[in-house]
């Protein structure tokens, strides 16, 4: 009989790649199908936040990409003239979160890091060049159907799918999921540079121009690559567009082919979308297969290894038994919400830049201009019920990540599990009711080793989930017994 894997995963993305990861490090069997035989090799993404780093962290390849980071110093908003109307500096030393909350970093570095990681490990299956074509589930399982490159049938079972198949999902389509366009799209050329030797120098951070004539935008990406982005205006032919002869006299105000070498050019769509629902009994979606966000506050990628630590930690202990399945809706009613607040930022911010109207574009510089404009990031809280902890407003935002004794960092030691911290001498209290339900949970507890965080809390008990979001907080002891007692976890018998 053939065997039945715990998860199969369709798409070896960033998404993908990332799943297989924490699942791995949950000790669950993978199985991956990806339809090309070798990863995208170019750029994609080039910005990284301090959470998407703590999820790597988690999976295993924090420290390996830590070395291949740069800073993100700022992105700055700048008229036709060079005023700026818009600063947006970033921190250079890591904040609460334990990493920097911007980067700059080369996508497939982080797809390579995934991968590498992965192919050491024998839990994990990854079967390239098949392309996933049908999904049959029944009470127990979930038969896939995928067809080689030769056009063979080829079939595997597993107990959940987890679609990372991008934006042109088949999984989506299989669940029956419809996209909604949350805003119009919008067509960009995307030109990445390598910066050869006696290159100019060259802005800092990124640099958004916001000039009616033509929107452009500058990125600093990793080491020597450089990008532009640049939009198209009505009467630009998409098909002409990214040739070499037409990019270099777009960019001459910077580089000229003697200062650079040219990786790729290509006329990107914009997209602002998300499907209508991301699970259908056994098989979820996730990444861009759920969401998609114009690039403007470098959020895709965020977005997606947000989704994939936040359905681990659920297909975890729904697969042992700890929780019942319908724990998994919570994924959809929780992110969702979330990542559309995050898309319609892009697109405010979007607004900005891609005004064509002379008119409106004179109006928004002397809104800006009037007062100094300073943005920082958007943090929102996850939706959903958060299992009754609504009305704390520190339940479903995220919690720092304190350096433990022994000068180590709490999520290596919790690993991906509940983490509990409480105030010195307070876990003497519990009921042996409670302790069961935390043994169930796989929760950590971790009593005295975070005191001075507790204290900003004003709490004396914090419940981080395993994606580093708070459950909930308590201050005495029958409040700490009542939120431990909402864990979403069933005591009794578990299949393991
Ligand atoms: C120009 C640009 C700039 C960006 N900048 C940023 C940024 O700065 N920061 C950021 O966070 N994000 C950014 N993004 C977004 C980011 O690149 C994407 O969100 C991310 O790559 C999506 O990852 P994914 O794993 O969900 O999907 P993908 O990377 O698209 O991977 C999907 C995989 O599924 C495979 N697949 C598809 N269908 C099947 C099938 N039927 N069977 C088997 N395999 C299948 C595909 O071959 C592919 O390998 C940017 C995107 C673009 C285009």
């Amino acid at each position: 009989m053939t065997e039945t894997y715990d998860v199969a995963i369709i798409g070896y993305g960033p998404a993908g790649a990332a799943l297989a990861n924490l699942l791995e490090r949950q000790g669950r069997r993978v199985l991956v199908l990806e339809q090309f035989p070798q990863s995208y090799p170019l750029p994609r993404a080039t910005h990284i936040d301090g959470e998407a780093m703590r999820v790597l962290q988690s999976a295993g390849i924090g420290d390996v990409l830590a070395s291949q980071l740069g800073i993100y110093a700022r992105m700055r908003f700048e008229d036709k003239d060079g005023r700026m109307l818009i600063d947006w500096p970033r921190p250079i030393t890591p904040g609460i979160h334990g990493w920097r909350d911007s980067n700059r970093f080369h996508q497939p570095d982080l797809e390579h890091a995934l991968q590498t990681r992965i192919a050491g490990s024998s839990l994990v299956t990854v079967q390239r060049g098949l392309r996933l074509t049908g999904l049959d589930q029944d009470e127990h399982a979930v038969t896939l159907v995928a067809q080689t490159e030769a056009g063979e049938p080829w079939q595997a079972r597993a107990r959940y799918v987890v679609g990372c198949d991008g934006a042109n999902s088949t999984v989506r389509a299989l669940i029956g999921a419809e996209l909604t366009i949350l805003a119009p799209s919008q067509q960009w050329l995307v030109a990445d540079f390598i910066l050869n030797p006696g290159a100019p120098e060259l802005p800092e951070g990124t640099v958004q121009y916001c000039d009616p004539a033509r929107p452009f935008t500058y990125i600093e990406g990793a080491g020597r690559r450089r990008r532009w982005e640049v939009m198209l205006l009505p009467g630009d032919d998409p098909a002409t567009f990214a040739l070499p002869d037409q990019v270099y006299p777009l960019l001459k105000r910077w580089i000229s082919p003697e200062h650079v070498t040219l990786e790729r050019a290509v006329v990107y769509v914009f997209r602002s979308a998300i499907a209508s629902h991301w699970r259908d009994g056994r098989v979820m979606i996730a990444g861009d297969a759920a969401h998609q966000t114009p690039p403007f506050l470098g959020q895709g990628l965020c977005a997606g290894l947000r989704d994939v630590i936040n359905l681990a930690w659920k297909i975890d202990l729904a697969l042992s038994g700890a929780a019942d399945p319908g724990l998994l809706d919570s994924y959809h009613q929780e992110l969702a919400p979330h990542v559309t607040q995050y898309i319609a930022e892009a697109n405010r911010i979007g607004g900005f830049i891609a005004e064509t109207d002379p008119d409106k574009a004179q109006a928004r510089d002397a809104m800006l201009l009037s007062s100094p404009q300073v943005m920082t990031p958007i943090r929102p809280r996850l939706g959903g019920a958060l299992w009754g902890q609504s009305a704390n407003p520190l339940a479903g935002t995220l919690a720092a990540q304190p350096i433990l004794p022994g000068d180590k960092r709490m999520d290596d030691v919790v690993g991906l599990h509940f983490a509990v911290l409480v105030i010195t001498g307070f876990a003497a209290g519990f009921s042996p009711a409670t302790h069961d339900r935390l043994r169930v949970a796989g929760a950590v507890l971790l009593e005295g080793d975070a005191d001075d965080y507790l204290a900003t809390l004003g709490a004396a008990v914090l419940i981080i989930r395993p994606d580093h979001y708070i459950f909930g907080t308590a201050s005495t002891l029958a409040e700490a017994e009542a939120l431990i007692t909402a864990l979403p976890v069933i005591t009794g018998q578990h299949d393991g």
